[in-house]
């Protein structure tokens, strides 16, 4: 089933049926029958198809925030910007389609080459709620650019994103059967990928969600894109302006409310910075991060995203605190309806406790303290995920020298979170598998074909 509960006051909206094997199936037959014109269009044929979803993405933007804040609880300006950064995506593919697929001359020893890029086929894409938009378009705007069709199975807690986003595409031009929405449950995706009509997948989401998919994808030798969690380090090595970093910091891993895979979750400061940090820290997320209807775009916390999310976190800064992690700010579900949470900052986390390895996906933050720089990075690297990280302070060398040993797919200058465009978006050890965003992200489900004269 499809639920929509509005996370800000449990209220439910709306339910719907998931789809029934055998529309799954006529789903199926569908993006497998498009993918044989859809590649045949002219690649710039594609591409306007693909600049007037953009135009559609902005004139939508209103429509499509409300739709995220009341399936799950995003404030209502992070759902302006999340559907900007949308409108980015699908420009930018449109924008450097031919570039991106021209064909690239090789000199070999023995003669010459080409390398012509052309599509695979139908894709499959799994999304999560976190992102109900943006998810979506990394996955999409680069593979309808490159020929590719698509069949979507989205959160089931975000049916309407899921629609909204279908008829976009439609009404921008995407033919019906060379993107269709499904309302499949997760039990189905294995016949999903059974299917030889179908040739790759691209899913976002929990480490649980990704090993199943890519175990199912493996039996049927099937490329696989994952975008999976992340506990991305933070290492703030000094500062100009204290209160500035903190406040820049804390933003950055409270944006939707704690809920993204690249927010900076483990901040790990020098000793020297380390007790003002934390204090002041602690006070600043206690007095700004106040609950408020997502609605209102006065709001600084919003609800999480359902009540098992808010349960889940909370249980999890309660079994830190029982290990003997120190609460520094927050920690307890806040009493009103909604799934609410306080914004969170816990200390003395050890080895010892799950707190120190898991991801904790909502308003919470660990501090670590590090002697010297060398600690940092190794408390940095003592991670089973390697999604993103940053860096921060006042030496462009040394903020350089740290990135570079940082065990991750993309490490921040004195910035955290957030994504662009053209900048390759994705993670090492569990955070994943592959990249999206960029150049990179439209060469996953691409034939490289290499032609020789
Ligand atoms: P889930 O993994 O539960 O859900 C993601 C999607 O996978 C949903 O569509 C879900 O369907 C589906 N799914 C779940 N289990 C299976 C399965 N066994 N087989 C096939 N499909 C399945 O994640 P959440 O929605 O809870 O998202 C939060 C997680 O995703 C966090 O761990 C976060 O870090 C990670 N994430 C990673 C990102 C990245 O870019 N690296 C970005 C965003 C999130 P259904 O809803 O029907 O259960």
């Amino acid at each position: 089933m499809y639920t929509l509960t509005n996370p800000a006051t449990g209220d439910l909206v709306e339910e719907i049926p998931n789809a029934t094997d055998e529309e799954v199936r006529a789903a199926i037959e569908r993006v497998h029958r498009g993918y044989s014109s859809w590649r045949r269009r002219p690649v710039a044929e594609r591409a306007r198809i693909v600049a007037r979803a953009a135009e559609l993405f902005a004139e939508r933007a209103d429509e499509l925030a409300e739709i995220m804040t009341l399936e799950m609880g995003k404030r209502i300006n992070e759902g302006r910007g999340e559907v900007g950064v949308v409108v980015d995506i699908f420009r930018y593919y449109a924008e450097h389609a031919a570039t991106l697929l021209a064909d690239e001359p090789l000199a070999l020893k023995s003669g010459d080459a080409v390398i012509v890029k052309q599509p695979i086929g139908a894709l499959l894409g799994v999304m999560p709620w976190n992102f109900p938009c943006y998810q979506v378009a990394r996955f999409v705007a680069p593979n309808l650019v490159l020929g590719n069709t698509i069949l979507l199975k989205h959160a089931s807690i975000c049916p309407r994103s899921a629609a909204a986003i279908e008829r976009v595409l439609h009404d921008a031009g995407v033919p019906a059967d060379v993107y269709a929405n499904v309302y499949a449950s997760s039990r189905q995706i294995p016949a999903i990928l059974a299917d030889p009509r179908i040739v790759g997948v691209s899913l976002t989401g929990s480490e649980n969600a990704g090993i199943s998919v890519a175990q199912e994808a493996g039996k049927h030798l099937k490329k696989t894109v994952l975008e999976l969690g992340g506990s991305d380090p933070l290492i703030v090595l000094d500062s100009a302006d204290l209160d500035q970093t903190v406040k820049d910091t804390a933003t950055a891993r409270m944006r939707n409310c704690g809920q993204s895979c690249n927010a900076p979750k483990r901040m790990i400061v020098l000793a020297d910075l380390y007790d003002d940090f934390v204090d002041r820290l602690s006070k600043h997320v206690t007095d700004f991060f106040q609950p408020g209807d997502p609605a209102d775009p006065a709001t600084k916390l919003p609800p999480l995203a359902s009540e098992a999310a808010a349960d889940e976190v909370a249980g999890q800064v309660a079994k830190a605190v029982e290990q003997g992690a120190t609460l520094r700010a927050g920690g307890r579900r806040i009493e009103r309806p909604g799934a609410y949470l306080e914004a969170t900052v816990l200390t003395d986390v050890t080895r010892e406790m799950d707190a120190y390895y898991e991801e904790i996906f909502g308003p919470v933050v660990v501090v670590f303290r590090a002697e010297t720089e060398e600690e940092a990075i190794e408390i940095a690297n003592d991670s089973p995920f390697g999604l993103g990280a940053s860096v921060w302070g006042t030496d462009p060398e040394r903020l350089r020298r740290v990135a570079e040993r940082i065990e991750a797919g993309m490490v921040y200058l004195n910035r955290a979170g957030g994504s662009v465009a053209d900048l390759p978006f994705g993670g090492i050890k569990r955070s994943g598998i592959g990249r999206e965003l960029g150049a990179a992200g439209i060469e996953e489900f691409m034939n490289r074909k290499a032609i020789r004269l």
